[in-house]
Order: C-alpha cells, then structure tokens, then sequence
C-alpha cells in the first residue's frame, strides 16, 4: 500500500521531531481522504489522546481528540507561564498558514487573556485546525507530504504545550537538554501527570523559528560532521532564568539563541555571562588580527 509508506514517514519523522514515540494508524476511510492517527505510546488506554490528520482534495484538517476516559487528563491539562512563549509560538506559526479553533470548556480562547489557559479544571477542550491547499492532489500526496508533516508536527507541539508537565528545576537542567526533544516515558502521565519539560518545547520552538546554525561563530554541525551532526545545535537563554525572577514568560524567539557547543561553554565561563554581542565582537577582533 502506497499510503502505509507515508504513515511510515510521518511516524518516523514525527516521532523524531518531538523525542517520542508515537504510534500512527491509517483510519478506513473514503477513497478521497487520507487520514491518520498519531498516539503517543505508554499513556494508559482509553485514559489519553490522539491527534486526527485528515486530508480532502483541498482541505486539511487536524483534530485533537481526548479519549472516552481522558477526564483527569483534561483537568490537568493546561498552560502555565513558563510554556506559555513556546505555546504562542506554535500557534501563530499555524494561524499564519490556516485557521486555528481553540475551545476551552466551550469558550474560545481569547490570546489577549492567556491566564485563561492556567490548568484550572478543564472539562473540555476543543481544538482543531483546518487549512486548504488549492493545488493538492491526493494521487500525488508525495508532494504535499511535507507540508502534512509539519502542519501535523506544528499541531502536536501545541498540545505538547498544553499538557502536564514537570516544573523546572534550575538553569542548568534547562540548558543541559541539547539532545532534541525526548523524556516520554511509558506510564508518566497516569502517575505523575508529567509528560514534558517546557524547556524542550522552547527549545524545539526557538530552533523552528531560528534554525540549527550557531548564531555566534556560524557553525553548522549538520555541516562539519555530517549526517551525525545534522540538526545538533544547543540553546542558550540570553537571560539567566535566575535573573528572571518567579513567573516569566520565555519568549523563544527573543530571549533563546541557538549556540554550538564551543560558543556556549566560552559565553558561560564568565559570571555574569556574556551577552551574544559581546562574544561576537570577541571573535571578530580575534579573527582581523589573527591569520585568519
Ligand atoms: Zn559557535
Ligand atoms: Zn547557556
């Protein structure tokens, strides 16, 4: 079957993306729709959820969908302060390419009041986003496969956002996490209501949005090593998070760059810590007086 080849990709690069594994499953369905459902594995049966891709002739839509026990994971479902930059992110990337519903106890988000997104209890929660692509053929889904897996994975990323997750230790645990998106364990959520760091979520949001390339130096690990390095980068907060006070919004885009391994051991080996500027400045002396 030609689309079971596509769901082997979607999983595989879906499942890569977030560090998780994830079971996709092809729906019977019409011959004129494509549709799959990706379930992240270990949340106990019946008790989680899966996100619903479905693709028309011209229409795409993604569906988030609890299970029929999913009731104590909807209330502690939420967003708190500290994944609230990374869930604004990912959803203005899908609201700039479709539309986005967001429904929280059958109120619509209002993006103005986000202290409406504190985990508080939900009873239901409704989201789903719809996009067309005017060009799209099903008989050639190869081409449109691309743009299916990062709709999906935009979508994903959301509710990755949205759901229990652990409460941060300290700068350094934020940062050590370099590896790309990962630490699902089977059974998390049921006993401890954790499924996700928000520091990888800020992480993969401030890659998204900025790429793997040093932002100091211009080292590309993707590019030196090759396939091993590709899509290695680590992320440095500009701000100390213990400069940053109680509650703070990370903006992912402002206050993390991405930085190679070299860059980020030399801005961290003064305290206070250099500012981006600075090291680049650094580097840009060295380099007019050295052979370089
Ligand atoms: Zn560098
Ligand atoms: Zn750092």
């Amino acid at each position: 079957m030609k689309n079971r080849e596509f769901l082997r990709l979607i999983c595989k690069e879906i499942s890569a993306r977030n560090g998780l594994q994830i079971a996709c499953t092809e729906e019977e369905e019409r011959e004129s729709t494509f549709t799959f459902r990706l379930r992240p594995h270990g949340i106990e049966s019946n008790a989680g959820f899966s996100i619903l891709t479905r693709v028309f002739w011209h229409i795409m839509e993604i569906r988030f969908e609890p299970e029929n026990y999913a009731g104590n994971l909807l209330k502690s479902m939420g967003c708190k302060v500290e994944k609230l930059g990374a869930f604004l992110y990912f959803e203005e990337k899908l609201r700039k390419k479709g539309n986005i519903y967001l429904f929280f106890n059958d109120k619509e988000m209002d993006l103005g009041k986000p202290e409406m997104l504190e985990p508080d209890n939900f009873q239901k929660i409704r989201i789903s986003y719809s996009e067309t692509f005017p060009n799209h053929n099903l008989e050639k889904l190869n081409e449109s496969l691309q743009l299916i897996i990062d709709r999906t994975d935009l979508f994903f990323s959301l509710i990755l956002c949205l759901l229990p997750h652990q409460d941060f230790n300290d700068e350094e645990s934020e940062e050590v996490s370099t590896q790309g998106l990962q630490g699902f364990e089977g059974g998390m959520l049921r006993k401890e209501c954790t499924l996700y760091e928000r520091s990888r979520l800020n992480r993969k949001a401030c890659i998204s949005a900025k790429g793997t390339r040093c932002e100091i130096c211009g080292f590309d690990f993707g590019e030196f090593y090759g396939e091993v390095g590709k899509d290695y980068i680590e992320v440095h907060h500009i701000i100390p998070l213990s400069k940053m006070g109680g509650a703070f919004i990370i903006d992912p885009v402002k206050d993390l760059i991405p930085i190679c391994s070299n860059c980020h051991a030399i801005i961290h080996r003064r305290t206070p810590t250099f500012s981006p500027e600075e090291l680049k400045e650094i580097l840009k002396e060295k380099k007019g007086t050295s052979f370089l």
